[in-house]
């Protein structure tokens, strides 16, 4: 089984359409695919049609990725099988989505402070849902500014540089309650990329925990294998289920769905006790 729990369409930053990164996904074999757009599940409901018209032997599920604020970092909580149809969660995200347009506008104007020809429109042309740095660092490119998206946000957008807007997202707490009151499982987003000590990632996991968030990603295509088994053990210790993902933005060398995500025996996986799923296991 491919299990790929942390994907991205066109509705955020991603390069693909939810339809393209079905296609896509089956052409890599992957059997599970989440989409997980950042603070949006807009792309969800077409690409399930999609997939069960194009791809019926992948199984497309619901999940989002929330922006939140903790201590000063920026910390991405995942929610799995949230239910697309409750009202509140949907209101929720739209106050981030919000959020999302109000920090433009500061990105803009820090840019523009910065001396760099930009306008908002550039920006959103290419956002087709919601409005991402990733948009930003495209538009740096495309106008020779920057060389790469890497480079846009250690000179502009990543944090505390000359474009940085600080976001009002939600606490971690807050992002976990609304996950679960949505039916949905918490899972906090590749713990292995925050920059921080091992004593703040500690923290983190206490508190994400306390929360009631259920599991953490300990694998990705990436990963190098002293890191992977760091997050194992640290699952481990905090009582945790380990997710995988390859937080697919766009096709690239580095990186493609459902790859390097073998999780290892000696921890459970947050499909664990996913009944669809674990009946096609044992037919497999
Ligand atoms: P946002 O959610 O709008 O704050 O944007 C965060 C997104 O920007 C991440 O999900 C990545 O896709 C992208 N991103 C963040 N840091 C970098 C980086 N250093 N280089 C390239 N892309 C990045
Ligand atoms: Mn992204
Ligand atoms: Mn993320
Ligand atoms: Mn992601």
């Amino acid at each position: 089984m491919k299990i790929d729990l942390h994907s991205h369409t066109t509705q955020s930053d991603g390069a693909l359409t939810p339809q393209e990164l079905v296609m896509r996904a089956q052409q890599m074999q992957v059997d599970v695919l989440a989409i997980t757009d950042h603070d949006t599940i807009a792309g969800i409901a077409q690409a399930k049609e999609y997939a069960k018209q194009y791809a019926p032997k992948l199984s497309v599920l619901s999940g989002v990725e929330i922006s939140t604020r903790w201590h000063g970092f920026e910390i991405h909580v995942l929610g799995l099988n949230v239910d697309e149809q409750d009202a509140t969660f949907l209101a929720r995200l739209g106050e981030q989505q919000q959020k999302r347009e109000d920090r433009s506008l500061t990105i803009i104007d820090k840019l523009q402070k910065a001396g760099i020809d930009i306008e908002l429109s550039e920006v959103k042309a290419r956002a087709k849902g919601v409005v991402s740095r990733g948009h930003f660092a495209q538009v740096l490119v495309s106008k020779n500014i920057c060389s790469h998206p890497q480079q846009a946000f250690t000179q502009f957008l990543g944090k505390d540089k000359k474009a940085y807007a600080t976001p009002k997202w939600i606490d971690l707490a807050t992002a976990v309650q609304w996950i679960k009151e949505a039916k949905g499982q918490a899972v906090l987003a590749h713990p292995y990329h925050y920059d921080m000590t091992t004593k703040w990632l500690r923290r983190l996991l206490t508190d994400f925990k306390a929360a009631g968030g259920e599991a953490m990603e300990v694998q990705h295509s990436n990963l190098a294998k002293p890191k992977h088994d760091m997050m194992v053990s640290l699952a481990l210790e905090y009582g945790l289920l380990a997710s995988a993902g390859s937080d697919f933005h766009a096709p690239s060398r580095w990186t493609e769905l459902g790859k390097r995500l073998q999780l290892p025996d000696t921890i459970s996986p947050i499909w664990h006790d996913w009944q669809h799923l674990n009946e096609n296991i044992r037919e497999s």
